[in-house]
């Protein structure tokens, strides 16, 4: 375990100035973005100290989003495992059903201080389209969602949610009509409204200050876990485990925990079907040094060095890249991570539904999955798992393609 020291001095000097952690972050080829990205990291590092912001903010996660967010222990999960202990933080219980509010909150209060009148966004599944939609409401802006056509079909009860929650849901006909170009699209239709509105990244990535910005909102999860996992055992977990998609809910865990060497901080990264190029999107795993979305990072990429194509079972988890933070803190040896299977995933999934009476969403199977594995081979040890969102969003997909889980 590195020595390093992981205090309050870590958040302040990681990203530097510029928006690097080591080599990766900073705002790259991002064109006319460059100078609005520096504004908002200047404007966001002023008013995020100022104590009517940080009152608000804490007003919003005690009574519209429900926080604290409590920490369960999975006794009867742990005793059919014969392993670890295994505890829950329950992401799944924030308003909207998943730890995405976390940020979008933030991103909206930073909005209203800075004085603009819209969010604009990107969403693949319309998870993050949904938080967004919401946290406009919230803040009386105006919200517009560039989504590709083809998610727009696929994802129809998110497009329900956000037209309800009065958003604009924009559908991208251009090239693949998928996440992809619909980040393109949203990005050339911000440059023409810098003045009123500003863009709201999903996860810690993208050109700085948003690795940091939402990496700085995130953190309660990891504040408040600590705190409530020492006070019902008396100790520190062994291990922390969460999945990794863009890498938000774990970095909001593992703040927490960096500055405990004791504490194992583990992300699940989704391994697919296999660890073939395509068939997964384990980024920190097989992904090269490259850029994507104005950040220097990790990068799933073919044989010509262009950025390959990824699956999960988890729609949340197929990104090709990675938040830069991760990258550092895995070269530092402070973090690890480990691939999970689609398979795996999908046993967690009904595992957790039939033992605890939880029914997880995919992506935070993956970190379950994890658990349940690295349970068995450390019988007196505990693990917190970050468990990101409900799997209410999944029933269908699952119950189409596995049926309603094992007969016992
Ligand atoms: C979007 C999403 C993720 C993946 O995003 P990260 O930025 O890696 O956290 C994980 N879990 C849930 C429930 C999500 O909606």
């Amino acid at each position: 375990m590195s020595g390093k020291d992981y205090s309050y001095d870590y958040f302040r000097n990681f990203p530097n100035t510029d928006g690097f952690f080591g080599q990766y972050g900073g705002i790259i080829n991002v064109g006319p973005l460059e100078e609005e990205m520096k504004k908002i990291a200047a404007a966001y590092r002023q008013i995020s100290q100022s104590a009517d912001f940080i009152r608000e903010l804490r007003d919003i996660r005690t009574h519209f989003q429900g926080r604290p967010t409590p920490v369960y222990y999975c006794k009867r999960l742990s005793e059919k495992l014969g392993g670890a202990r295994i505890y829950l933080k329950r992401e799944d219980l924030n308003h909207t059903g998943a730890h995405k509010l976390n940020h979008c909150m933030g991103e909206g209060l930073l909005a209203k201080y800075m004085g603009k009148k819209k969010l604009i966004a990107e969403t693949g599944a319309g998870q993050h389209g949904v938080a967004i939609a919401t946290a406009a409401t919230y803040f009386g802006l105006e919200c517009d969602v560039y989504m590709g056509e083809i998610d727009v079909e696929k994802q129809a009860p998110n497009v329900t949610r956000m037209k309800i929650l009065g958003a604009n849901v924009i559908a991208v006909k251009e090239g693949g009509r998928a996440l992809k170009e619909a980040i393109d699209v949203a990005f050339k239709d911000y440059i023409k409204q810098f003045d009123t509105a500003i863009y709201c990244i999903g996860s810690v990535c993208g050109p700085h200050p948003f690795p940091m910005l939402v990496r700085d909102f995130q953190s309660v999860v990891g504040h408040e876990a600590r705190e409530q996992f020492l006070e019902m055992t008396g100790n520190l977990p062994d291990v922390v485990t969460a999945c990794v998609g863009g890498g938000s809910n774990a970095m909001g865990i593992f703040s927490g925990f960096l500055n405990d060497p004791s504490v194992e901080l583990i992300g699940a990264e989704p391994g697919g079907r296999s660890m073939k190029i395509g068939d997964n999107a384990a980024t920190l795993t097989i992904g090269k040094e490259g850029l994507l979305h104005g950040m220097n990072t990790l990068v799933i990429q073919d044989e010509n060095g262009e950025t390959a194509p990824v699956h999960s079972v988890a729609s949340g988890l197929d990104y090709p890249g990675i938040g830069p933070e991760h990258v550092y803190l895995k070269d530092q040896g402070r973090t690890k991570y480990e691939t999970v299977s689609d398979e795996e995933c999908i046993n967690a999934f009904f595992t957790l539904s039939r033992v605890e009476g939880i029914i997880p969403a995919l992506e935070s199977s993956h970190a379950l999955a994890l658990a349940m594995r690295e349970a068995k081979k450390r019988p007196y040890e505990s693990i917190l798992v970050n468990l990101s969102g409900r799997g209410d969003k999944d029933i269908d997909y699952v119950a189409e393609h596995y049926g309603f889980g094992p007969k016992e």
